[in-house]
This record gives C-alpha cells, structure tokens and sequence, in this order.
C-alpha cells in the first residue's frame, strides 16, 4: 500500500494537458459555420445525433464538440433532442438492422431544408462491420446522403469542417 502510495506521488499525471486558453483556429472555423449557417439558415444550426449502430467511437468525437474543450454552443451551435427541431442529422455507424426503421422515421421526422451527414467509415459502406448478418449497410443505403466525413473516428475539427463545407457547398433548396 505504502510501495504504491510512493509510486502514485512521484508519477506523473496521466491526464492531457490543458487546451491553450484561446484556440483560435477552432474559433474561427466555428464562427464560419455559425455565419454560414445563419446566411443559409436565418439562423445557428441545430444537430440532431443519430447512432445507427457505432462502436460509440464516433460519438466520443461528436460529444467532445459539446465538452468544456470544444464548446461549441458558445458559438451559436447546439444539439437537440428532437429531429424535428434539426437542420442537420449527423449519423453514425454501419446502419444495423435493429436501427433501420429508426432512422428512416428520424429523417422523416426532419423538417426541410435537412442535410444528412454520414459520420465514419462505417457509415460509409458498413466499415469493419461490413457484411455482417446485422448490418443492414452505410447510411446511404437506408437514407440520402449528403456528405460524407470519413475517419475512424473524424477527429472534432474534421466534424466541424466537413459542417462548413456542407453549408457553403450545397446549393439553396
Ligand atoms: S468509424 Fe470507427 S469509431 Fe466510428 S463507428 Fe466505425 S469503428 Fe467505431
């Protein structure tokens, strides 16, 4: 008890260092897409997170988005509970199919103008999970697909990026 009561003094602490106070760069992209938002919208963005059968791996990624580190609602940007409260559905995982009918009813539920945003490889085409008797397959096959943001998992700034992308890139509809 004494041996590792010495040990933990003398280590190191394992948690991550602090963020810098001011990230700027996370700043600035998340203003570019509270703008780009607001030019298209009329207003901030709201996301609605659908996991269609993750590891939970992509959802570490989006949570930490909302995380003291990130906080993204202080730039305009929030999550919400309800689809139909969404601009955005951010979908995850290989679709499973327990999860099918689910998500096919979220999307229903959206209201329009809604984009769809494939998150991770697995939402790509099923991933690792691919050709599993659970899969149903990526999330293009159950929903349309309006952008893809690969990675296993994408990292919150390439979350954030691929948002602005969708919100400068897609025509008005
Ligand atoms: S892309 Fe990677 S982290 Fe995301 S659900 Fe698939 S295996 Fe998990």
């Amino acid at each position: 008890m004494r041996r590792i009561l010495f040990e933990n003094l003398a280590r190191r602490p394992l948690t991550e260092a602090p963020p810098p106070k001011d990230d700027a760069a996370l700043a600035e992209l998340a203003a570019s897409v509270d703008r780009a938002a607001r030019r298209r919208l009329g207003r901030s963005l709201s996301i609605r997170e659908v996991d269609a059968g993750s590891c939970n791996g992509c959802e570490l990624e989006i949570h930490a988005l909302n995380n003291a580190f990130y906080d993204l609602e202080r730039f305009g940007l929030r999550f919400v509970a309800s689809p139909r409260h969404a601009d955005v559905l951010l979908v995850t995982g290989p679709v499973t199919r327990n999860m099918r009918e689910a998500l096919e009813r979220t999307y229903n539920a959206t209201p329009d103008p809604k984009w769809v945003v494939a998150v991770g490889d697995c939402a790509r085409d099923g991933g690792i999970f691919a050709g599993s008797y659970a899969v149903a397959g990526g999330v293009s096959q159950v929903v349309p697909v309006d952008l893809h943001i690969g990675g296993c998992p994408p990292s919150p700034l390439q979350l954030l990026k691929g948002l602005l992308a969708l919100l400068e890139q897609k025509p008005d509809r």
